[in-house]
């Protein structure tokens, strides 16, 4: 067979040679040991929990290497991408703070290996089709669907594997006649590779996640451009991290079957392999049957990235929560390492789970209300503000009316050495300040049991006449205190559970009565600080509304 001149008959317009793309896209210029990643999403306007987990160890592998974080688009099926399906992209990156080297914009892109979108790339690929089918390594295949899939019924009727390999492969050493007259009769084809794997025989892969793994050589005759001259992903992949010299391919474990596939490809290109690492799926525990599953796109909403967003989980938080997943050790470095920066953590591939990472919301929830208790009350206010501007504009509206009143709500229990850890995430913070806003609040003023509403009656209006906002904390206690022995309480604590016979209750149970009357809360931060705030008209309102549904 004359392959230079099939080469010349499938890609007669490519006149670019190997060498000319190897000087396009020179090995790069970097420190020993850095290491060159990428993210390669395709446009499908959905980004899963777990691509943000692959973005996550692409960047810290390369930035704590000194390398370089690429972002390309993998939009070779046109079918599955929507209309600003690399907007969403971006701006889920943008969102986390996760700072790509090069790549895709969403008007454009930056750096020197570009095209960053693989539908701009097709003369890159088309170069690499042309160089396998002049070394016969790549041959065009004119089947049909039909006689693909009448194939696939034999080879299940006798029970072999499916495929187009060895003998099935219909096309594989044809003569040039009959290439010629199918491409003359204007058939579609397909480019397909050439296999030389034997299926008995192992190749030996080192993951750096999984370790060492053996696998059957690849037999396929896999397809490397579609009938449009489209790359296939596999084809993309070889291409594509070859001459964007990506050091280590970092993917979800479900490409690990094709190793093979890849490994044979780059094999026959005369490239060298990239390392991968094979990042185990995001499991949880499914509400039903308590079993272990895959988190689905189609069954749970926090499959997705935005669904994080929308909820007002601070990027802070889910990242900190995805770097406990990530590494095992993240949680002992951050016992040791309270307050220190996330991203200035070891990142280290090693101390990846293999088999899966569990995510668990209940858990995300209590790293995330540790990560806003350490938060500046500057900081609170500006990233509620701003989440509540796109999903809570009522919220905004009121909570941004008044921004140093509102910064000094969040501040209460907050910028000291034991914070309080109430809020898991923004979406919660209007029910949790709701008191504090006459449009929000909505008076309640249920009792404990243990209190009836003539005691509380008494309390209030003792109250009432007492309070004093010139008070400070230990003044203010002292007349909660000095309160209670006059209404049949103590202000002990502990002389109470001695002789609980001869009190009404103690100083906890006054208090609770204030603070129910003062915010319809059992449960509230510093209520010396929440006074404060309410200013003296709104206590005695308060106040005064809550004596008269004692008294009614
Ligand atoms: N486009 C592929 C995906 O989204 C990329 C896999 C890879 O990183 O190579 O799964």
């Amino acid at each position: 067979m004359d392959y230079q001149k099939l080469a010349n008959l499938l890609f007669p317009n490519v006149t670019a040679t190997p060498e000319d793309m190897e000087n396009r896209y020179p090995p790069r210029k970097l420190p020993e040991g850095a290491k060159v990643t990428r993210m390669a999403p395709s446009p499908t306007g959905f980004m899963h929990l777990g691509n943000l987990f692959g973005a996550i160890t692409d960047e810290r592998l390369a930035h704590q290497s000194g390398g370089i974080f690429m972002l390309r688009i993998e939009d070779t099926d046109k079918k599955r991408e929507v209309e600003n399906g690399v907007e969403t992209i971006i701006s889920v990156f943008k969102k986390f703070g996760l700072n790509f080297d090069e790549g895709a914009l969403a008007d454009g892109e930056f750096g020197d290996y570009g095209p960053y979108r693989q539908r701009q790339r097709a003369d890159i690929y088309h170069v690499f089709a042309k160089k396998l089918v002049e070394e016969g390594k790549a041959y065009p295949c004119f089947c049909t669907e039909e006689e693909l899939s009448s194939m696939r019924e034999q080879q299940e009727a006798k029970g072999v594997n499916t495929g187009y390999y060895g003998e099935w492969a219909m096309w594989r050493g044809r003569p040039m006649e009959d290439i010629e007259a199918a491409l003359a009769e204007g058939k579609a084809w397909v480019l397909r590779f050439y296999s030389e794997g034997n299926p008995e025989k192992y190749i030996h892969l080192t993951d750096l996640v999984k370790g060492k793994i053996d696998m059957p050589e690849n037999d396929q005759d896999i397809v490397l451009l579609k009938s449009d001259g489209i790359p296939t992903y596999h084809f993309a992949h070889v291409c594509d991290d070859h001459f964007m010299r990506t050091t280590h391919v970092i993917r979800g474990e479900e490409w690990i079957s094709s190793v093979p596939k890849h490994i044979a490809l780059f094999k026959a290109c005369g490239y060298r392999a990239p390392k991968y690492a094979h990042t185990p799926q995001v499991m949880k525990i499914d509400e039903e049957t308590g079993a272990k599953r895959k988190l689905s796109k189609r069954k749970d909403p926090e499959a997705a990235v935005s669904y994080f967003v929308e909820q007002g989980y601070p990027k802070e938080s889910v990242i900190e929560y995805i770097m406990t997943l990530l590494n095992s050790n993240f949680e002992d470095w951050r016992r040791a390492n309270p307050t220190e920066d996330c991203w200035k953590f070891p990142f280290n591939l090693k101390k990846m789970s293999v088999s899966g990472c569990l995510f668990d919301m209940a858990k995300l929830n209590d790293v995330s209300k540790n990560v806003i208790s350490l938060m500046s009350a500057d900081k609170v206010y500006a990233d509620v503000a701003a989440w509540a501007e796109k999903y809570d504009k009522e919220f905004y509206d009121i909570f941004t009316a008044d921004p140093a009143r509102s910064t000094a709500i969040v501040n209460i229990d907050r910028e000291n050495p034991k914070p309080r850890k109430d809020i898991a995430k923004w979406s919660e913070v209007r029910n949790y300040v709701a008191y504090f806003f006459p449009e929000l609040y909505k008076p309640d003023f249920t009792l404990p049991e243990n209190i009836s509403r003539s005691d509380a009656a008494a309390i209030v209006e003792k109250y009432l006449g007492e309070f004093s906002l010139a008070d400070d904390k230990d003044q203010w206690f002292a007349r909660i205190k000095g309160m209670c022995e006059p209404l049949g309480f103590t202000p002990n604590v502990k002389e109470y559970k001695k002789n609980p016979e001869s009190y009404k209750g103690h100083v906890g149970d006054v208090s609770s009565v204030i603070r129910i009357a003062l915010t319809s809360r059992r449960n509230t931060p510093d209520l010396y600080s929440i006074m404060a705030l309410l200013g003296e008209d709104e206590i005695k309102a308060r106040l005064g509304a809550a004596l008269k549904a004692y008294t009614e």
